[in-house]
């Protein structure tokens, strides 16, 4: 088909896609002038990209196969609302040959390359050998078709020991396996084919040196339908977890400037191969001196705003510019690199229970406004349900600064003053992250999280004098607030008459009990903790926020009251504290934990513990699939496995019952 028909203006664009990327795309698709469609699951009737969006059309239920991944219905929506053309977004759809060919036979405009350029890329063997024709820079490896057990171990040999064992057609680090010596190949090849099957319908595999303490290095390309291709420059995202991306900057602090423009020549060279149409990146593991070509993703990454804040350049604008067949606006000379951005994706998961998915309802949602450099890209906000149904990114924030060190300190601050109530989030440990001196100082490699992993998720901190003043001002005021009269006892000096009064407030914080005695009356209020005693007042602002003056210093606290839940943020960190209530109706602890339930809804994938096993405490039972990761349950204590209640393959709900462990003794022990 010429590529006449493929590219073409076009008025009304829909977007096959939901979370921040949907936001995005929709951003500046109006800002263009364009009328946008979203479309949504049941899970997503009130999800903030159908809101945004001009129109939205309901595509199936919340199961993303039945919806987000339905060719056939994202069509059907496209033509019941007229829509010329469709940005897939990243994830879902947005690598699929058989969607892109799907639009064009439709008529539809496809926001990508071709199904031919992705099918050509799609496969990490494929391109390989592409690439290897092209004169890229490879891994060392074997990406050939057979896949006998012989010729595998043969090439894992030759190749040398580690290596890592990769699904072809994978994505989003999974069907992969390091292999650190010849006995632990087969083993290793059986899972991995087995994760690719169920996760991409694919098992074939290739093998590839295992670049020690590797970096990942990739750079951003842009490809119009006249024959014209640029690079923007490349991105570092050598912080990952499990192979997948947690923080991302541009440029790489690790490169020099002729190691720049030597990545990002083969990139184009990568890229020219297929004549590429639209944006896209090629993906390097580097050793810190060479670049070695691992694959290239067919689509708009999720790191792509580190990207445009040191170009200036709106890649969604360009990607829809080169759909309607112009010419690139610039050339490569003029493409100039400025300053330092970095970005970190914040997810719905818990860093304390191995990163475990979180799902429920955002009670509060609190990002710092945009400016100065910061840049908040989120598909969520107050009052939204985080469904287990989808991937668990909420949002990213991504700033930008002259240089490196500012742009890592704006980014802490954007991140500190964020707040998220309701489902548990990787913010603190990703503060953590971009604290730590050795990210500061670029001393990483791919496995620095996994290294440090105690050190990025410290246990909550104690509150101090500070926070529990900010609880007891958060309680009085939120009183106040109820009984509309009553007034303050710090603010107005002789609110009792008759003499001082006390009042005496208990905090829990883990195992530990604080107390705080509030005394007011004549004269200004006090605060007694221990022994010590502090003149103090307080005044509420907008949104939560109070400022809080404790013997004369004051500084500025964030407090949240859900019943006898206090959240408090201040200078010292994020708390969370229990009220205990002085007129009983407290909860009470959790009894009898030795049913395993399932923590969330999901699918269970393997049984790792047969009925009657004896169990050291920790052992793991079974592995369910939460939100596309595996989450295994492990015994709480020392016990035998009396049963199992489930099989591999059950689709189970939130706390349904999954195993019990019967304790050998005492199960405090
Ligand atoms: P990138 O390098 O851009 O992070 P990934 O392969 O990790 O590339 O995937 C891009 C994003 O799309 C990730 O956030 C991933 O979790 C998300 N994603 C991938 N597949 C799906 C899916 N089926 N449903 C929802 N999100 C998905
Ligand atoms: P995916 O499609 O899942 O993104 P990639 O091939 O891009 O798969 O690999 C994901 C990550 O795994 C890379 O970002 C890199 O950190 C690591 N990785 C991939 N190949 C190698 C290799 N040969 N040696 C060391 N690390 C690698
Ligand atoms: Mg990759």
């Amino acid at each position: 088909m010429a590529s006449s028909a493929l590219y073409r203006r076009f008025r009304t664009l829909l977007i096959a896609n939901r979370g921040e990327i949907a936001c995005r795309v929709i951003r500046t698709a109006r800002a263009m002038g364009l009328r946008t469609v979203a479309v949504y699951s049941e899970a997503d009737r009130d999800a903030l990209h159908v809101a945004e969006a001009d129109e939205a059309v309901l595509i199936g239920p919340a199961r993303a196969r039945d919806s987000y991944l339905s060719i056939e219905r994202i069509l059907e929506a496209a033509k019941s609302s007229g829509a010329e053309a469709i940005h897939p977004g990243y994830g879902f759809l947005s690598e699929s040959a058989e969607f892109a060919q799907a639009c064009a036979d439709a008529g539809i405009v496809f926001v990508g390359p071709t199904a031919a350029m992705i099918t050509a890329m799609g496969s990490k063997s494929g391109s390989k050998m592409l690439m290897e024709k092209a004169g890229v820079p490879l891994v060392p490896g074997f990406h050939g078709e057979a896949q006998d057990e012989a010729t595998l171990a043969k090439a894992a040999d030759k190749i040398g020991f580690p290596v890592l064992v990769k699904a072809s057609a994978g994505g989003g680090g999974r069907g992969m396996r390091v292999v650190r010596s010849a006995v632990e190949l087969a083993a290793a090849i059986v899972s991995a084919k087995r994760e690719a099957k169920a996760a991409f319908g694919d098992d074939r595999m290739l093998i590839e040196k295992y670049v020690d303490n590797p970096r990942h290095i990739e750079v951003q390309i842009v490809g119009d339908s006249h024959g014209n291709l640029l690079s923007l420059f490349e991105r570092e995202c050598t912080l990952q977890r499990r192979h997948q991306k947690v923080i991302e900057e541009a440029p790489s602090p690790t490169l020099n400037a002729a190691q720049r423009d030597a990545v990002c020549a083969a990139a184009r060279k990568a890229a020219g191969a297929v004549n590429y149409v639209g944006a896209g990146t090629i993906e390097f593991v580097s050793d810190g001196k060479d670049v070695f070509f691992i694959e290239m993703n067919t689509r708009l990454q999720v790191e792509h705003p580190v990207t445009e804040l040191i170009t200036g350049i709106d890649l969604v604008e360009w990607q829809l510019r080169v759909a309607f067949g112009e010419k690139l606006p610039l050339t490569q000379d003029q493409i100039t690199l400025n300053g330092h951005a970095i970005e970190a994706r914040v997810y719905a998961e818990n860093p304390h229970k191995n990163f475990m998915p979180s799902v429920g309802k955002i009670r509060t949602w609190r990002t710092p406004e945009e400016s100065n450099g910061l840049r908040i890209d989120a598909g969520y906000r107050q009052g939204d349900a985080v469904s287990p149904n989808y991937d668990a990114m909420l949002a990213k924030v991504i700033a930008w600064a002259p240089t490196r060190d500012a742009a890592i300190d704006r980014l802490n601050r954007g991140l500190e003053d964020t707040d998220v109530r309701g489902i548990v989030t990787n913010i603190p440990f990703l503060s953590a992250l971009v604290t730590h001196p050795d990210v500061r100082a670029n001393t990483i490699d791919t496995g620095f999280i996994e290294r440090e992993l105690k050190t990025l998720t410290p246990p909550p901190a104690a509150p101090g004098d500070i926070e529990l003043c900010a609880a007891v001002a958060a309680i009085v005021s939120q009183e106040e607030a109820a009984q509309a009269g009553v007034k303050s006892p710090w603010q107005t000096a002789g609110w009792m008459p008759v003499g001082r009064r006390q009042r005496v407030f208990k905090f829990r914080h883990g195992a530990d009990e604080h107390k705080v005695t509030l005394q007011y009356g004549s004269g200004p209020a006090k605060l007694l903790i221990g022994h010590r005693e502090f003149a103090f007042t307080s005044s509420p602002g907008e949104d939560g926020h109070f400022d809080l003056t404790l013997d004369g210093s004051r500084s500025r606290i964030v407090a949240v009251i859900e019943g006898h839940e206090l959240y408090l943020r201040t200078r010292n960190g994020r708390f969370d504290i229990h009220w205990v209530d002085p007129f009983g109706g407290d909860d009470e602890e959790q009894v009898g934990e030795d049913k395993i339930m399932a923590p969330l809804p999901g699918t269970v994938v393997a049984l790792l513990a047969e009925e009657g096993a004896t169990l050291e405490k920790g052992a793991a039972i079974l592995t369910l699939e939460v939100m596309k990761m595996e989450q295994t349950l492990r015994a709480p204590f020392a016990g035998v496995l009396k049963s199992i209640k489930c099989k591999v393959g059950d689709i189970v709900q939130e706390g349904v019952e999954l195993a019990e462990v019967e304790p050998t003794e005492s199960k405090s022990a």
